[in-house]
């Protein structure tokens, strides 16, 4: 029996394979390339938050550990827009009693590391894997600090290195026919914060994600424990369009061009956030990818998991989700073939890699609805109708959103297919003249099902 597992990069979700993993009885070593920031102090102000939702959950759920993090999580049971005009409006995001959860992704990694040790991985810190011996299946690591070279010899290799992996550079590198896609979209991503108000209160509704969507950029906010909220603006790097007025954070480089962009489009954010400009001028401006691989195994001995098989760009929420729920899949293969890691890996790779490929598209085709759509009278009426048909025929007709989010028993890539198919009948529907007077009439209603059957 293989025993020795190497983990490389103890993120997110290599910390929630140790635990999966250990708790099959495999001795893990977890290598991660920064220190142990359980052991730092946080820099002020700062707290980057993600949204857990069912399949995440799910993954946890089943190694004991979902009660424990829903302990750092703050529930969001929809959104909260702002419009132009001053107004918000609350769109749900499910059924009664469904919700996504705000939580910091610090704390979850700290508390997720906590646990891997618990349960009898062992982490070394400041480890960055630098290369891979294929042959003698050897990882070596370089100490950041020292500078020591370390060579740690394994049975099984694990790349959870996140969305520049190294391992999966060391696996493309040595490999005849490697796919790899790459694929930034232009628009680019800053954090800026919420203070709680001066009664320590939440400044905004706290059970809700708050969007400001414009268009062609939006300005989202998530709740954190401390009661600051984490706000993340969404906006093109640069104006490749030929529209002159189209903004970018190229453009907007100045004290008095960022307050001017504010006071236009976020004016009911701008006394929530009495630092936005320095925040501004002074926080890192950051990309986002879309990564498609593949294979993402080598024979019997190798394999990529979380963001180092597939990062997606976070406009559904879904990619530590999508790496929790890889966890999950792989350690239900691991019960079905046991010690027969060739086709554990085998079988993860097929079942695992169209679920990715569908939610990575899925995730560039939400940043167009939540940006752009979730303002508009016309996407807004289409998720009335789509709800109200929902909760009459709920065998027949799950919200697109809903089937990502609270439907861990289906997979990514059925999801996506149910949602074209949806997608068209609304688009039919839509189309009807004087749909927006009649859309809550039995004509709708039994058309619907007509184009369903
Ligand atoms: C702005 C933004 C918002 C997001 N929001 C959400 C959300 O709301 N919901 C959601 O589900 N997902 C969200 N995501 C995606 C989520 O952050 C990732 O999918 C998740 O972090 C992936 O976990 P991971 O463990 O695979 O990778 P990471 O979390 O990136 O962890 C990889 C680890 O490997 C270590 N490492 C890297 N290189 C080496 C090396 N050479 N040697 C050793 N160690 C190494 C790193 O230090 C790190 O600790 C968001 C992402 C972004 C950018």
């Amino acid at each position: 029996m293989k025993k020795d597992i190497t983990i490389v990069g103890a993120g997110l979700v290599g910390s929630l394979l140790s635990v999966y993993l250990s708790k099959r009885g495999y001795s893990i070593s977890l290598f991660e390339r920064r220190s142990d920031m359980r052991k730092e102090k946080l820099s002020a102000g700062r707290s980057i938050n993600l949204a857990l939702s069912d399949r995440g959950l799910l993954a946890l759920e089943k190694v004991g550990l979902a009660y424990s993090i829903k302990q750092i999580c703050i529930p969001m049971h929809g959104r909260c827009i702002h419009n132009t005009d001053g107004t918000i409006a609350f769109q749900p995001y499910g059924k009664e009693g469904q919700y996504i959860n705000s939580v910091s992704r610090g704390e979850l990694n700290k508390r997720l590391m906590s646990l891997a040790e618990e349960n009898g991985a062992n982490i070394y810190f400041n480890e960055k894997c630098t290369a891979i011996d294929w042959d003698n299946r050897k990882v070596v690591f370089e100490n950041e600090e020292t500078k020591n070279t370390k060579i740690q010899k394994a049975d099984l290799i694990f790349g959870a290195d996140g969305a520049f992996s190294a391992a999966r550079l060391q696996h493309q590198l040595h490999h005849h026919k490697f796919d790899y896609q790459q694929y930034y979209i232009d628009c680019g991503y800053k954090e800026l914060t919420i203070p709680p108000t001066a009664n320590g209160d939440f400044a905004l509704e706290p059970n809700a994600l708050h969007i400001w969507p414009r268009k062609y950029y939006m300005l989202i906010a998530l709740p954190n424990l401390d009661k600051t909220f984490t706000c993340t603006l969404f906006f093109p790097f640069e104006n490749l369009s030929d529209d002159e007025q189209r903004l970018s954070f190229k453009k907007i480089n100045t004290e008095e061009k960022i307050k001017k962009f504010f006071h236009a489009n976020f004016p009911d954010a701008i006394p929530l956030m009495p630092d936005y400009v320095n925040e501004f001028l002074t926080n890192p401006t950051s990309s986002l990818v879309t990564v498609k691989c593949f294979p993402w195994i080598r024979d019997d001995y190798f394999a990529l998991i979380g963001d180092a098989a597939h990062a997606l760009v976070p406009f559904y929420g879904q990619g530590m989700n999508c790496g929790f729920e890889d966890c999950r899949i792989l350690d239900e293969l691991i019960e079905k073939y046991a010690t027969d890691w060739s086709k554990v890996f085998s079988e993860y790779q097929t079942m695992r890699k169209p679920d990715a490929d569908a939610i990575a598209d899925l995730a560039i085709y939400n940043f167009t609805e939540m940006r752009d759509k979730t303002a508009d009278p016309k996407f807004l009426l289409q998720k009335k109708i789509e709800n109200r048909f929902a909760q009459l025929h709920p065998d027949k007709w799950l919200p697109l959103y809903s089937l990502v989010t609270f439907s861990p028993e289906i997979r990514y890539s059925d999801a996506m297919k149910k949602g074209e198919q949806q997608e068209k009948i609304m688009s039919e529907i839509m189309k009807m003249p004087g749909i927006e007077k009649k859309w809550e009439s039995e004509e709708i209603e039994k058309l619907m099902l007509r184009k369903i059957d």
